[in-house]
């Protein structure tokens, strides 16, 4: 009964996508983990770490084929991306949803700025901290080397983020989950 259902769903998505993908792409909101999340963010206000920003978002990109971060500016976007001389931080208010400071102090000790930008996604979709030392996790923050320049997810981060764009990781929080020390020494 359940497969039935799944194959009709798959069934019924293989015949919009071959017929009208751009409404395919338009409902994948509400639709199966299968579908793409299309998730805006807005970095203008990023100042000199835009181009960080957009950096981290590729990578997300290339690593979770169901999900989709796209530029955007206004009240479309559900990611906004700030700058400023504190620490890189985080607040996230769901999946996809959150708020985001590129802080400076980071960079002068010597993060690498796009892979701050790629961490500081990665709480807006629902990971969090994982301080294990290691250069090929994002969420290791300042537990890996200064010298790390990774902005790929580990494997198991981009799996994390698939099964939290699968429903997972609820769309709204009451709370906004706050990740502030990621960064610091
Ligand atoms: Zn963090």
């Amino acid at each position: 009964m359940f497969l039935r259902k799944i194959m009709t769903a798959l069934a019924v998505t293989v015949g919009l996508t071959f017929v009208v993908p751009a409404l395919v792409v338009d409902s994948a909101s509400a639709a199966a983990p299968t579908a793409v999340r299309t998730i805006y963010y807005d970095a203008s206000g990023a100042q000199e770490f835009k181009a960080d920003v957009d950096e981290g978002a590729a990578a997300w990109n290339k690593a979770v084929s169901v999900i989709e971060l796209k530029p955007a500016t206004g009240t479309q976007a559900t990611i906004k991306v700030y700058a400023d001389d504190g620490w890189p931080r985080t607040s996230s208010n769901g999946f996809g949803r959150g708020t985001i400071y590129m802080g400076r102090q980071a960079v002068k000790d010597g993060f690498y700025p796009p892979r701050i930008a790629a961490h500081e996604i990665a709480h807006a979709l629902g990971l969090p901290d994982n301080r294990n030392g290691r250069c090929d996790y994002l969420m290791s923050g300042h537990s890996s080397p200064t010298s790390c320049k990774t902005t790929t997810p580990h494997e198991t981060e981009a799996a994390q983020v698939t099964r939290n764009a699968g429903g997972l990781f609820p769309a709204t929080l009451a709370r906004p989950l706050e990740f502030k020390d990621c960064w610091v020494f």
